[in-house]
């Protein structure tokens, strides 16, 4: 069967504006979206620039947008994709710069891995560690089994491999779509990791103020894309919600994301409601509602003025059990 590729065609260096190509190929059973297009590097267009490398979803370097959606080409089939488009139309990751054609400029998204610091921190005494004392130099730190239970599914897990970082959830991330200085989903599941991670010395208090600062795990917009793009079935916004969990427990409240949360918790404990205004005091105090008195004022024009003050709900007492069972009545 002959199908085609429309390919995103830009090369800095000649082209004032990005165009798109089409090329006409014959499939043949089981080809990917990755093999059309070394067919059509290799026998139709040289020029055409795009990464690969291992071909067996491990390496993630194939990652583009197939007919919208963020995949990796090595593991997509072509032959779905012309059932139900027609075409495969391949174009490169999005929140990133283009380079050339499909190649995207990654140094964004490997500074905010290189921001969480992915490596085991063990300046200081550790318990955990302490055991380990005896260990012939070379030799190796084994993780104990109940930690990595704490985050499987969460970055990976026995039947799929750790992050390959293709890049996936960040060009489908809204957080980062609205802001490119936000952390993203595969760096902040990583902070989760080495959070979890006993043999890491600043894993309860350093690593979750690092993560807290502007432009961190605060910023995550909970659309879950990150989960339903990653290729390898790893769910990164469960990750930022252990996250968010983690540094409350620890008492990390003095960010603007953390105090929001507790306000809104606060809220519904005292009135089985979201009581907007307050919520508003408890995130951004009385200076930052001064600030925004302008887009209060031009709200409350329009009719969308919360109420001052809220009445309980009628059935407090299963909100105040569900506090219970959920071991927040203290808080
Ligand atoms: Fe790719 Fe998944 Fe890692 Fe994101 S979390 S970089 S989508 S493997």
């Amino acid at each position: 069967m002959e199908f085609k590729v429309r390919s995103y065609r830009f090369n800095p260096e000649v082209d004032t504006q990005a165009y798109y190509k089409e090329y006409a190929i014959q499939d043949f059973p089981g080809m990917t979206v990755l093999n059309a297009l070394m067919k059509i590097k290799y026998e139709l267009d040289g020029t055409l620039s795009f990464r690969r490398s291992c071909r067996s979803a491990i390496c993630g370097s194939c990652a583009m947008k197939i007919n919208g959606i963020t995949k990796l080409a090595c593991k997509t089939q072509v032959k779905p994709e012309i059932m139900k488009f027609g075409i495969v139309n391949v174009e490169p990751l999005a929140n990133m710069p283009v380079v050339r054609d499909l190649i995207v400029d990654q140094e964004g998204f490997f500074d905010t891995i290189k921001a969480i610091k992915p490596y085991l921190l063990t300046e200081g005494e550790n318990e955990e560690l302490s055991g380990f004392k005896t260990l012939k130099e070379g030799e190796k730190i084994k993780q104990p089994v109940y930690s990595r239970e704490q985050f499987k599914n969460l970055t990976g897990n026995n039947d799929t491999p750790n992050c390959i970082l293709c890049e996936c959830c960040y060009s489908e991330c809204n957080g980062v779509s609205g802001n490119k200085k936000y952390l993203g989903p595969a760096a902040l599941a990583k902070l989760y990791r080495y959070s979890e991670d006993p043999r890491d010395n600043d894993r309860d208090v350093s690593r979750l103020l690092n993560g807290s600062k502007p432009d961190g795990m605060w910023d995550c917009v909970h659309c879950q894309a990150c989960e339903e793009f990653c290729p390898k079935g790893i769910s990164p916004v469960k990750a930022i919600v252990r996250l968010h969990e983690k540094t409350i427990k620890n008492s990390i409240t003095s960010t603007p994301g953390a105090k929001h949360v507790v306000s809104i918790a606060q809220s519904i404990k005292k009135t089985g409601k979201l009581d907007e205004a307050k919520v508003a005091l408890g995130t951004a105090g009385i200076a930052g509602v001064i600030r925004d008195l302008p887009v209060v004022i031009s709200a409350a024009l329009k009719g969308k003025m919360p109420p001052l003050k809220l009445e309980p709900i009628k059935n407090m007492d299963d909100v105040k059990l569900a506090y219970k069972e959920l071991g927040l009545e203290e808080k």
